[in-house]
C-alpha cells in the first residue's frame, strides 16, 4: 500500500515509520520545514526510543520519505492519514480543529484520485463528517471516504505499542475504505488482526472514552492516595490490594503528581466540552478533570511543607521535568505548576531530567538546568523526585545526603523505600504514605 501522513510529530512520524517497516510504501508531509529537514539529516525531532534506527533502515530500504510539499506527498497514495494537532483551544477547551480541516483542504486540492482519507488525530464527534464534507464540497470528481483511525499508542513505548497494539479501532461504513484500512493493518498480525470496525461517531468516541477512563483511574489512586495520608494507610498497598482484582486491574493505580503530558489533560477537556454541547454532561470526568489540575500545584505546597513552611530564598532540587520517563515531551507536564509554585513561594529551582531539559528550559526560564542529578542537589534544601525516570531509581542516596544542605526528599513516584531513604539520612516524604507528611 502507499500511505501518506500528514503531520509529522510522536504519532504522525511512528506511525509513518511503523508502516514503512511493514513493508508499505509511506511519505510523511510536514509544513515545519525544519522538522523534514532535520529527519533528512538524520536528526529525530522528537525523542522515543528506537525510533532513530527505525526511521534511517526504512529510509535505507526506501519505503519511507519525508517532504514539506503536500502535494507531492499525496500523489497516488491508497490512504492519507490526518496526523496533525488538535491542542485544547483557548478559551473553552474544545479541541482545536483548525490543523485538521486545514490538512483536509489541502489533500482535497491536491487529490489525483480516488481515496481514503484517515482521521489518525484525536477529534471529537462530528469531525469526520466535517472532514468528509470538506471533501466531497472540494472534490465533487472523486470517490472519496472519510474515516477514523484513533490512535492509542503511549510515547516512551510508541513503537512497540503501535507494533502491538491491544487493538485497532477503524470508524467507517464504506466497504471499500474497509477493505483498504485491513489491508494496511494486515501486516501487523500473523494472525487475524484486533480490528473493531464500528461507525465513524463511535470510533471518535472510543479515543475520549478510553483515555477518559484512565484519567479517572489515576484520579481515583490520587485521591485515595490522599485519604490514607490522613488515615494512616498506604496508598501502595490499597493500589496493590484492588488492583489483583481481574475486575480492576493493576495498571494505572500509582499514585503521583497528576496526570499530564499531550493526551489525558486535553481530550478530558474536550470530551467534557463535548458533554455539555450535547446536554449528555460527565459529571465524572468534570471532576477528574477539576481534581487533577488542583493536585499539580498543590504538589508545590507539599514541598513547601517539607521545607517546614518557608520557600523563599531556599534551593530545590528536582528531578525530572518531563510529563512521563523516556519523552521529551513537556506539553502539560506536572513539573511546570510545581515549579511555578515554587517560584511564587519564591525558590529558587534548579533541575535535571535526561531527555526534557531543552524543550523545559524555554517554558520555565528561571529554573537553573544543570547535567546531572548530584549537580541538582548539590547545595540544596529539599531533593523533589518528579518524574521515574530509570536513571532516578537507585541513585547513591548517601552521596546525595552528603551534598544537600539538609537531606529532605520529597517523593512523588514512591520510588524510594522509607528504610532505604532513613538509612542514607533522608528525611522522606511521599504520595499516600504513613510517613508523608
Ligand atoms: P505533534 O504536535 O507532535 O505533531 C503534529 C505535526 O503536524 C506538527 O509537526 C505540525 O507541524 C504538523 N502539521 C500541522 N498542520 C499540518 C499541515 N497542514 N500539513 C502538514 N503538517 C502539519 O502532535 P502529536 O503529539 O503527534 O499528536 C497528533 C495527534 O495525535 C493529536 O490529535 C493527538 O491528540 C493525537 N495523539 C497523540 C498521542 C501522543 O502520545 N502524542 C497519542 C495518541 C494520539
Amino acid at each position: 500500500m502507499k500511505i501518506t501522513m500528514i503531520g509529522t510529530g510522536y504519532v504522525g512520524l511512528v506511525s509513518g515509520a511503523c508502516f514503512a517497516d511493514f513493508g508499505h510504501t509511506v511519505t510523511c508531509v510536514d509544513k515545519d520545514e525544519s522538522k523534514i529537514a532535520a529527519i533528512r539529516g538524520g536528526k529525530m525531532p522528537i525523542y522515543e526510543p528506537g525510533l532513530d534506527g527505525l526511521v534511517a533502515g526504512n529510509v535505507a530500504a526506501g519505503r519511507l520519505g519525508f517532504t514539506t510539499d503536500l502535494a507531492e506527498g499525496v500523489k497516488g497514495a491508497d490512504a492519507i492519514f490526518i496526523a496533525v494537532g488538535t491542542p485544547s483551544r483557548r478559551g473553552d477547551g474544545h479541541a482545536d480543529l483548525t490543523y485538521v480541516y486545514a490538512a483536509a483542504q489541502e489533500i482535497a486540492e491536491a487529490l489525483d484520485g480516488p481515496a481514503v482519507i484517515v482521521t489518525k488525530s484525536t477529534v471529537p464527534v462530528g469531525t469526520g463528517d466535517e472532514v468528509e464534507r470538506i471533501m466531497r464540497e472540494a472534490r465533487p470528481d472523486l470517490e472519496v471516504a472519510a474515516v477514523s483511525n484513533p490512535e492509542f499508542l503511549r510515547e516512551g513505548a510508541a513503537i512497540e505499542d503501535f507494533k502491538r497494539p491491544d487493538r485497532i479501532v477503524v470508524g467507517t461504513d464504506d466497504p471499500r475504505a474497509t477493505a483498504v484500512m485491513r489491508q494496511i493493518y494486515r501486516p501487523l498480525y500473523l494472525n487475524e488482526a484486533p480490528l473493531l470496525f464500528t461507525s465513524r461517531r463511535t470510533a471518535e468516541l472510543i479515543k475520549y472514552a478510553a483515555n477518559a477512563f484512565l484519567a479517572t483511574k489515576i484520579t481515583f489512586i490520587n485521591e485515595m492516595a490522599d485519604l490514607c495520608e490522613a488515615v494512616g494507610a498506604e496508598v501502595k498497598d490499597v493500589a496493590r490490594g484492588i488492583g489483583l482484582d481481574n475486575r480492576i486491574g493493576s495498571k494505572f493505580l500509582h499514585a503521583g503528581p497528576g496526570y499530564g503530558g499531550s493526551c489525558f489533560p486535553k481530550d478530558t477537556l474536550a470530551l467534557i466540552k463535548t458533554g455539555q454541547d450535547y446536554d449528555s454532561p460527565i459529571r465524572i470526568v468534570e471532576a477528574v478533570a477539576q481534581v487533577n489540575d488542583n493536585r499539580k500545584r498543590a504538589m508545590g505546597r507539599k514541598v513547601i511543607r517539607a521545607l517546614g513552611g518557608e520557600a523563599r530564598g531556599r534551593k530545590v532540587a528536582m528531578l525530572g521535568l518531563t510529563f512521563k520517563p523516556n519523552t521529551d515531551d513537556m506539553r502539560d507536564a506536572p513539573s511546570l505548576a510545581i515549579v511555578q509554585a515554587l517560584e511564587d513561594a519564591g525558590a529558587d529551582i534548579c533541575a535535571y531530567d535526561p531527555e526534557g531539559m531543552e524543550a523545559a528550559a524555554a517554558l520555565m526560564p528561571k529554573v537553573t538546568m544543570v547535567s546531572d542529578p548530584y549537580a541538582a542537589a548539590a547545595g540544596a534544601d529539599v531533593l523533589v523526585l518528579v518524574t521515574e525516570w530509570d536513571v532516578f531509581r537507585a541513585l547513591d542516596l548517601k552521596k546525595i545526603a552528603g551534598l544537600m544542605t539538609a537531606p529532605i526528599l520529597v517523593d512523588l513516584r514512591n520510588i524510594y523505600p522509607a528504610a532505604e531513604a532513613s538509612a542514607a539520612g533522608f528525611t522522606l516524604y511521599r504520595v499516600g504514605g504513613v510517613d508523608a507528611a
